[in-house]
């Protein structure tokens, strides 16, 4: 399978700013580690796939949260993203399975549901967190997504996000991000823009049939002068550690901390976000308690 990979430039002597994935491999990744649905693989899919587009325009240690909360079946889906390249993100109900829509493909909208919020949330380096947020239009995701940008941080956006699921797994995913930062751009550009957009075809399939994320750009920002300008790959990748798992043992404090070595005899925790299970010993839970005990 072709690694996940990601490109980001400008066009139109910088008016225009793009960036493009391929992620296939951490839609497989997400749909492997939490037992993903079709369905629920599509719309997780999508949502990390749009994490990893707005991660390539942080800086540093920034951090972007994507939660998306509808009133379909899968309730809720969270994902982070930061700008080293990794994301990671879960769904509330993993398993919801729904016949395919209209088109014949995977029901991602009614999944979702189409009332409901999207939220995002910056981390930012040097200044306080920042969340914005827009109702839901569709529950499709990029179509939700462009609008959140329109409405909440009023910048015009083309956001296209696609998952390609076979009987055995993610065939391919991707998507692309362009955005017009500045609201003063020509009509020319907007309709040389639409033009190339409209007859581009959906992503994941473009991925599916070899087109690399910059022959995507290229096509989509064809006649307007694209400059790559940065190259990365993206993983799927967690920051849960077993000395954190300690650490919120440890905090539960003395009672809870006999309660559940009488009780169970060990600790388990799962990780919400990449579900990497973690089995705390007795020794371990002894050795926490003399220490609570100390401090
Ligand atoms: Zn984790």
């Amino acid at each position: 399978m072709e690694s996940s990979n990601l490109i980001k430039g400008t066009a139109a002597r910088g008016e225009i700013r793009a960036v493009s994935v391929c992620s296939t491999e951490i839609v497989e990744e997400a749909r492997r580690r939490h037992a993903l649905s079709a369905t629920v693989t599509a719309a997780l899919g999508r949502l990390l796939t749009a994490g990893a587009l707005m991660g390539a325009n942080l800086k540093n240690r920034e951090t972007v949260t994507l939660r998306v909360f509808g009133d379909g079946p899968i309730s809720g889906m969270i994902v982070d993203a930061t700008a080293s390249g990794t994301v990671r993100g879960y769904a509330r109900n993993p398993q919801v399975d729904l016949s395919p829509n209209s088109q014949k493909k995977l029901d991602v909208g009614t999944a979702v549901g189409r009332q409901g919020f999207i939220h995002v949330t910056y981390a930012l380096e040097l200044r306080d967190p920042y969340t914005g947020s827009a109702p839901l239009s569709s529950g499709e995701i990029a179509q939700d997504l462009a609008h959140y940008f329109r409405v909440s941080e009023q910048i015009p956006s083309v956001v296209s996000l696609g998952v390609l699921v076979g009987k055995e797994g993610v065939l391919a995913a991707g998507g692309f991000m362009i955005q017009l930062p500045n609201t003063s751009a020509s009509e020319d550009l907007v309709s040389t823009l639409e033009r190339n957009v409209s007859g581009l075809g959906e992503s994941s399939r473009l991925i599916h049939e070899g087109v690399s994320p910059e022959g995507i750009l290229d096509k989509a920002l064809e006649g307007l002068d694209f400059h790559p300008e940065e190259r990365k790959s993206i993983v799927f990748a967690c920051t849960c550690n077993e000395e954190k798992v300690k650490g919120a043992l440890a905090a539960l404090g003395r009672r809870e901390l006999i309660e559940i070595l009488e009780k169970e005899g060990q600790a388990q925790a799962k990780c919400e976000f990449c579900a990497q299970e973690y089995v705390i010993s007795r020794g371990t839970l002894e050795e926490l308690l003399q220490w609570s005990e100390m401090s």
